[in-house]
Protein backbone atom coordinates (compact mmCIF):
# COMPACT_ATOMS: atom_id res chain seq x y z
CA UNK A 1 0.00 0.00 0.00
CA UNK A 2 0.95 3.59 -0.42
CA UNK A 3 3.01 3.05 -3.25
CA UNK A 4 3.67 6.08 -5.33
CA UNK A 5 5.91 3.81 -8.41
CA UNK A 6 5.69 5.89 -11.27
CA UNK A 7 4.66 9.24 -10.44
CA UNK A 8 5.82 12.46 -10.66
CA UNK A 9 5.11 14.51 -7.49
CA UNK A 10 6.06 18.17 -7.20
CA UNK A 11 6.70 19.51 -3.80
CA UNK A 12 7.04 23.28 -3.00
CA UNK A 13 9.37 24.43 -0.40
CA UNK A 14 10.84 20.92 -0.21
CA UNK A 15 14.09 22.12 1.02
CA UNK A 16 13.10 22.66 4.34
CA UNK A 17 11.15 21.73 7.23
CA UNK A 18 7.91 19.70 6.35
CA UNK A 19 8.25 19.87 2.54
CA UNK A 20 11.88 18.02 2.69
CA UNK A 21 10.44 15.39 4.44
CA UNK A 22 7.35 15.10 2.38
CA UNK A 23 9.87 15.03 0.02
CA UNK A 24 12.18 12.30 1.27
CA UNK A 25 8.81 10.11 1.99
CA UNK A 26 7.85 9.83 -1.55
CA UNK A 27 10.89 9.23 -2.91
CA UNK A 28 11.05 6.53 -0.19
CA UNK A 29 7.85 5.19 -1.81
CA UNK A 30 9.10 5.39 -5.01
CA UNK A 31 8.11 9.16 -6.54
CA UNK A 32 10.55 10.83 -8.47
CA UNK A 33 9.97 14.48 -6.80
CA UNK A 34 10.38 17.65 -8.13
CA UNK A 35 11.47 20.24 -4.85
CA UNK A 36 10.41 24.09 -6.10
CA UNK A 37 12.28 26.23 -3.31
CA UNK A 38 13.15 29.89 -3.41
CA UNK A 39 16.41 28.48 -1.19
CA UNK A 40 17.79 26.90 -3.86
CA UNK A 41 20.91 25.73 -2.48
CA UNK A 42 18.11 24.28 0.63
CA UNK A 43 15.89 22.54 -2.58
CA UNK A 44 19.56 20.81 -3.71
CA UNK A 45 20.66 19.56 -0.73
CA UNK A 46 17.19 17.78 -0.15
CA UNK A 47 17.20 16.77 -3.87
CA UNK A 48 20.97 14.94 -3.12
CA UNK A 49 20.41 13.48 0.09
CA UNK A 50 17.02 11.60 -1.86
CA UNK A 51 19.78 11.07 -4.44
CA UNK A 52 22.10 9.24 -2.23
CA UNK A 53 19.45 6.93 0.17
CA UNK A 54 19.06 5.81 -3.66
CA UNK A 55 15.91 7.84 -4.78
CA UNK A 56 15.02 9.76 -7.34
CA UNK A 57 14.84 13.97 -7.43
CA UNK A 58 15.73 17.50 -9.00
CA UNK A 59 15.25 20.33 -7.49
CA UNK A 60 14.52 23.78 -9.38
CA UNK A 61 14.77 27.11 -7.83
CA UNK A 62 11.31 29.16 -7.56
CA UNK A 63 9.55 32.00 -5.91
CA UNK A 64 6.26 30.79 -5.78
CA UNK A 65 4.62 34.69 -5.76
CA UNK A 66 5.66 35.16 -9.65
CA UNK A 67 3.27 33.71 -11.42
CA UNK A 68 4.67 33.72 -14.45
CA UNK A 69 7.98 31.69 -13.14
CA UNK A 70 5.63 29.47 -11.99
CA UNK A 71 4.14 29.06 -15.38
CA UNK A 72 7.07 28.58 -17.12
CA UNK A 73 8.81 26.18 -15.18
CA UNK A 74 5.58 23.94 -14.59
CA UNK A 75 5.44 23.82 -18.94
CA UNK A 76 9.33 22.77 -18.62
CA UNK A 77 8.20 20.27 -15.99
CA UNK A 78 5.45 18.55 -17.96
CA UNK A 79 7.87 19.31 -21.49
CA UNK A 80 10.61 17.03 -19.28
CA UNK A 81 8.63 14.57 -17.68
CA UNK A 82 5.34 13.82 -19.40
CA UNK A 83 3.26 13.64 -16.64
CA UNK A 84 2.85 15.49 -13.12
CA UNK A 85 0.60 13.05 -10.59
CA UNK A 86 0.86 14.96 -7.36
CA UNK A 87 1.44 18.50 -6.64
CA UNK A 88 2.11 19.72 -2.36
CA UNK A 89 1.88 22.93 -1.91
CA UNK A 90 3.63 23.28 1.18
CA UNK A 91 6.09 26.48 1.08
CA UNK A 92 4.81 29.18 3.23
CA UNK A 93 6.10 31.58 5.53
CA UNK A 94 5.46 32.44 9.10
CA UNK A 95 4.35 35.96 10.63
CA UNK A 96 3.76 37.47 14.32
CA UNK A 97 1.38 40.39 14.61
CA UNK A 98 -2.72 40.99 15.44
CA UNK A 99 -4.84 42.98 13.31
CA UNK A 100 -3.72 46.66 15.35
CA UNK A 101 -0.01 46.67 14.23
CA UNK A 102 0.12 44.05 11.07
CA UNK A 103 1.45 46.65 8.05
CA UNK A 104 -0.08 46.40 4.80
CA UNK A 105 3.05 45.35 3.29
CA UNK A 106 3.61 42.50 5.93
CA UNK A 107 -0.13 41.74 5.08
CA UNK A 108 0.58 41.40 1.40
CA UNK A 109 4.17 39.36 1.63
CA UNK A 110 2.25 36.62 3.87
CA UNK A 111 -0.67 36.56 1.35
CA UNK A 112 1.41 36.66 -1.54
CA UNK A 113 3.30 33.70 -0.50
CA UNK A 114 0.66 31.38 1.89
CA UNK A 115 -2.04 32.27 -0.56
CA UNK A 116 -1.72 33.27 -4.41
CA UNK A 117 1.65 30.81 -4.15
CA UNK A 118 -0.52 28.27 -3.75
CA UNK A 119 -2.61 29.36 -6.90
CA UNK A 120 -0.16 30.15 -9.02
CA UNK A 121 1.12 26.24 -8.55
CA UNK A 122 -2.45 24.69 -8.48
CA UNK A 123 -3.05 26.66 -11.73
CA UNK A 124 0.02 25.65 -13.56
CA UNK A 125 -0.47 22.61 -12.98
CA UNK A 126 -3.91 20.83 -12.53
CA UNK A 127 -4.40 21.67 -16.27
CA UNK A 128 -1.91 19.92 -17.23
CA UNK A 129 -3.53 16.69 -14.66
CA UNK A 130 -6.72 17.37 -15.92
CA UNK A 131 -5.50 16.60 -19.64
CA UNK A 132 -3.85 13.70 -18.33
CA UNK A 133 -6.19 11.78 -16.46
CA UNK A 134 -6.48 13.76 -13.22
CA UNK A 135 -3.94 13.91 -9.85
CA UNK A 136 -3.79 14.73 -6.57
CA UNK A 137 -3.24 18.04 -4.53
CA UNK A 138 -2.15 18.16 -1.23
CA UNK A 139 -2.02 21.72 0.44
CA UNK A 140 -0.20 22.54 3.38
CA UNK A 141 -2.86 24.85 5.80
CA UNK A 142 -2.62 24.73 9.48
CA UNK A 143 -4.95 24.55 12.85
CA UNK A 144 -5.16 28.16 12.13
CA UNK A 145 -7.21 27.81 9.24
CA UNK A 146 -10.20 26.64 11.61
CA UNK A 147 -9.11 28.25 15.07
CA UNK A 148 -7.16 31.36 16.63
CA UNK A 149 -4.13 32.03 18.70
CA UNK A 150 -3.00 35.10 19.19
CA UNK A 151 -0.89 37.31 17.29
CA UNK A 152 -1.18 35.26 13.53
CA UNK A 153 -3.66 37.89 11.83
CA UNK A 154 -2.12 37.94 8.58
CA UNK A 155 -0.76 34.25 8.89
CA UNK A 156 -4.05 32.52 10.06
CA UNK A 157 -6.60 34.82 7.25
CA UNK A 158 -3.79 33.14 4.87
CA UNK A 159 -4.19 29.77 6.32
CA UNK A 160 -7.94 29.96 6.00
CA UNK A 161 -8.15 31.68 2.36
CA UNK A 162 -5.94 28.03 2.09
CA UNK A 163 -8.16 25.89 3.24
CA UNK A 164 -11.39 27.39 1.48
CA UNK A 165 -9.13 27.26 -1.72
CA UNK A 166 -8.72 23.34 -1.17
CA UNK A 167 -12.28 22.90 -0.97
CA UNK A 168 -13.20 25.02 -4.40
CA UNK A 169 -10.40 23.80 -6.16
CA UNK A 170 -11.75 19.70 -5.25
CA UNK A 171 -15.03 20.88 -6.75
CA UNK A 172 -14.45 22.86 -9.47
CA UNK A 173 -11.94 19.86 -10.41
CA UNK A 174 -14.10 16.78 -9.75
CA UNK A 175 -15.14 16.33 -12.96
CA UNK A 176 -11.18 15.91 -14.21
CA UNK A 177 -10.29 13.37 -11.50
CA UNK A 178 -8.28 15.60 -9.52
CA UNK A 179 -8.38 15.25 -5.86
CA UNK A 180 -7.51 18.06 -3.15
CA UNK A 181 -7.38 17.86 -0.02
CA UNK A 182 -5.96 19.76 2.77
CA UNK A 183 -3.50 19.03 5.84
CA UNK A 184 -3.98 21.04 9.23
CA UNK A 185 -0.52 20.56 11.12
CA UNK A 186 -0.65 21.77 14.34
CA UNK A 187 2.85 23.40 15.69
CA UNK A 188 5.95 20.92 14.04
CA UNK A 189 8.97 21.03 14.62
CA UNK A 190 10.89 23.05 11.88
CA UNK A 191 13.19 25.61 11.14
CA UNK A 192 10.05 27.63 10.52
CA UNK A 193 9.11 27.32 14.01
CA UNK A 194 12.61 28.08 15.34
CA UNK A 195 13.05 30.73 13.17
CA UNK A 196 10.33 32.45 14.45
CA UNK A 197 11.33 32.22 17.99
CA UNK A 198 14.38 33.36 17.49
CA UNK A 199 13.59 36.51 15.42
CA UNK A 200 9.93 37.59 17.76
CA UNK A 201 11.67 36.13 21.33
CA UNK A 202 14.77 36.94 21.61
CA UNK A 203 17.17 35.69 24.75
CA UNK A 204 13.93 33.80 25.71
CA UNK A 205 14.13 31.37 23.56
CA UNK A 206 14.13 28.14 26.05
CA UNK A 207 10.90 28.89 27.58
CA UNK A 208 8.77 29.63 24.86
CA UNK A 209 10.06 26.15 22.67
CA UNK A 210 8.91 25.08 26.41
CA UNK A 211 5.36 26.88 26.20
CA UNK A 212 4.59 25.74 22.33
CA UNK A 213 5.19 22.35 23.34
CA UNK A 214 3.44 22.58 26.22
CA UNK A 215 0.63 24.15 24.00
CA UNK A 216 -0.31 20.23 21.93
CA UNK A 217 -2.39 18.15 24.52
CA UNK A 218 0.41 15.38 23.73
CA UNK A 219 3.11 17.90 25.12
CA UNK A 220 4.99 17.93 22.58
CA UNK A 221 5.69 19.42 18.97
CA UNK A 222 5.04 17.65 15.71
CA UNK A 223 7.78 16.16 13.74
CA UNK A 224 7.52 16.75 10.00
CA UNK A 225 7.95 12.74 9.03
CA UNK A 226 4.47 13.15 11.31
CA UNK A 227 3.09 15.49 8.74
CA UNK A 228 4.57 12.96 5.30
CA UNK A 229 3.00 10.46 6.46
CA UNK A 230 -0.43 12.46 6.06
CA UNK A 231 0.56 13.27 3.41
CA UNK A 232 1.83 10.30 1.07
CA UNK A 233 -1.61 8.64 2.08
CA UNK A 234 -3.79 11.69 0.86
CA UNK A 235 -1.59 11.36 -2.62
CA UNK A 236 -2.02 7.71 -2.70
CA UNK A 237 -4.15 5.98 -4.38
CA UNK A 238 -5.30 4.64 -1.26
CA UNK A 239 -7.10 7.88 -0.81
CA UNK A 240 -8.80 7.54 -3.92
CA UNK A 241 -12.23 8.12 -2.16
CA UNK A 242 -11.30 11.39 -0.38
CA UNK A 243 -11.03 14.73 -1.70
CA UNK A 244 -11.87 18.42 -0.72
CA UNK A 245 -11.40 17.29 2.75
CA UNK A 246 -9.14 18.33 5.42
CA UNK A 247 -6.53 16.27 8.06
CA UNK A 248 -5.61 18.15 11.37
CA UNK A 249 -2.46 16.81 12.14
CA UNK A 250 -2.11 18.38 15.70
CA UNK A 251 -1.13 16.49 19.12
CA UNK A 252 -5.21 16.99 19.73
CA UNK A 253 -4.89 20.73 19.62
CA UNK A 254 -8.46 21.16 17.54
CA UNK A 255 -10.43 19.09 19.55
CA UNK A 256 -9.38 17.77 22.84
CA UNK A 257 -7.72 21.01 23.89
P1 LIG B 1 10.21 25.97 6.63
O1 LIG B 1 11.07 25.04 7.41
O2 LIG B 1 10.47 27.45 6.75
O3 LIG B 1 10.24 25.56 5.10
C1 LIG B 1 9.52 26.29 4.15
C2 LIG B 1 10.30 26.28 2.85
O4 LIG B 1 9.53 27.05 1.89
C3 LIG B 1 11.67 26.97 2.97
O5 LIG B 1 12.65 26.27 2.25
C4 LIG B 1 11.38 28.32 2.34
O6 LIG B 1 12.52 28.95 1.81
C5 LIG B 1 10.39 27.95 1.25
N1 LIG B 1 9.72 29.14 0.77
C6 LIG B 1 9.35 30.25 1.46
N2 LIG B 1 8.81 31.16 0.65
C7 LIG B 1 8.85 30.63 -0.60
C8 LIG B 1 8.46 31.09 -1.88
N3 LIG B 1 7.96 32.34 -2.06
N4 LIG B 1 8.61 30.29 -2.95
C9 LIG B 1 9.14 29.05 -2.80
N5 LIG B 1 9.57 28.56 -1.62
C10 LIG B 1 9.42 29.35 -0.53
O7 LIG B 1 8.67 25.77 7.00
P2 LIG B 1 7.83 24.50 7.61
O8 LIG B 1 7.69 24.67 9.06
O9 LIG B 1 8.35 23.24 7.06
O10 LIG B 1 6.40 24.85 7.01
C11 LIG B 1 5.96 24.34 5.78
C12 LIG B 1 4.49 24.66 5.61
O11 LIG B 1 3.77 24.15 6.72
C13 LIG B 1 4.18 26.16 5.56
O12 LIG B 1 3.16 26.39 4.62
C14 LIG B 1 3.68 26.46 6.95
O13 LIG B 1 2.81 27.56 6.98
C15 LIG B 1 2.96 25.17 7.28
N6 LIG B 1 2.79 24.92 8.70
C16 LIG B 1 3.88 24.81 9.51
C17 LIG B 1 3.68 24.58 10.86
C18 LIG B 1 4.82 24.43 11.80
O14 LIG B 1 4.56 24.44 13.03
N7 LIG B 1 6.04 24.27 11.34
C19 LIG B 1 2.36 24.47 11.37
C20 LIG B 1 1.29 24.60 10.50
C21 LIG B 1 1.52 24.81 9.16
P3 LIG B 1 13.22 30.12 2.70
O15 LIG B 1 13.91 29.40 3.81
O16 LIG B 1 14.13 30.77 1.71
O17 LIG B 1 12.11 31.02 3.18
Amino acid sequence: MFKLTGKNAVVTGGGSGIGRAIAQTFARQGAHVIILDADAEAGSRTAAEIQSAGGSAAAHACDVTSQEAVKALFEKLVAGRGQLHILVNNAGIAHVGNVLNTSGADFDRVMAVNVKGVYHCIQACASHMAQSGGGAIVNIASTVSVMAIHDRFAYSTSKGAVLAMTYSVAKDLLKHNVRCNAILPGRIHTPFVDGFIAKNYPGREAEMFKKLSDYQPVGRMGEPDEVAAVALFLCSDEASFITGSHYPVDGGTLHIR
